[in-house]
């Protein structure tokens, strides 16, 4: 019976994911989900891409947290469009929270909205959310070991962005290990290298970001 259950909240999910990329893409707004584990850097990526993208585009934000709204502070400081979504204890964020979200955000007003995801390498993977594009967040101190550790969520993304590369003298981990575990798994797949502190790494992101939403 449980298992039936929880079958049944996949596909209710799934349902409404398929609504929220119907809505996306009516308005003309690509849609991308941010996975990655707590600390990672995912929103300091964004902070990093925001200042970068410049009058190019019209960037929103839906910021998935347990509790609070730090990250959202940070979006807001940048003048982009944010709106916060607390998940109030579940690890990840599902179709119906950023169907509630979308309600929020004035889709004519946007060309480009990123879903910061919880932070939480494991279940994120298994919701649709409405989104166009899914990347992964992996930071240079987490190990260089995750790809083979946590495949679901590697196997889903269109990219890997390898972050806080200004870090990678300190640490023993290795790049190239993790993007080839990665390409096994998402043959496709982009992979970056940022320093989003320093900048460096972000200007490929954001043209590989602008070209996809001019694909929209
Ligand atoms: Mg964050
Ligand atoms: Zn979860």
């Amino acid at each position: 019976m449980r298992i039936v259950a929880a079958k049944k909240l996949l596909k209710a999910n799934d349902l409404l994911a398929a609504e929220n990329r119907a809505k996306l893409a009516a308005a003309g707004v690509a849609c991308v989900n941010v996975l990655g584990s707590p600390g990672a850097g995912k929103t300091t990526l964004l902070e990093a891409l925001f200042a970068a993208f410049g009058p190019r585009t019209r960037p929103a934000v839906i910021e998935g947290d347990i509790a609070g709204a730090l990250d959202a502070e940070r979006i807001e400081r940048l003048g982009v469009p944010v709106v916060q979504i607390n998940t109030d204890g579940a690890c990840h964020l599902d179709a119906g929270m950023v169907a509630a979200a979308l309600g929020d955000l004035d889709l004519q007003a946007i060309d480009l909205l990123f879903i910061e995801n919880v932070g939480n390498l494991v279940c994120t993977a298994g919701f649709d959310l409405g989104e166009q594009l899914r990347i992964v967040v992996l930071s240079t101190v987490e190990g260089d070991d995750k790809a083979v550790k946590y495949p679901a969520i590697f196997q889903g993304s269109d990219a890997l962005v390898i972050t806080k590369c200004d870090l990678l003298g300190h640490t023993n981990f290795d790049p190239a290990r993790v993007a080839a575990d990665f390409r096994r798994l998402a043959p496709d797949g982009r992979v970056f290298q940022v320093g989003a502190t320093t900048g460096d790494g972000i200007p490929a992101m954001v043209e590989w970001l602008l070209a996809i939403r001019e694909d929209r």
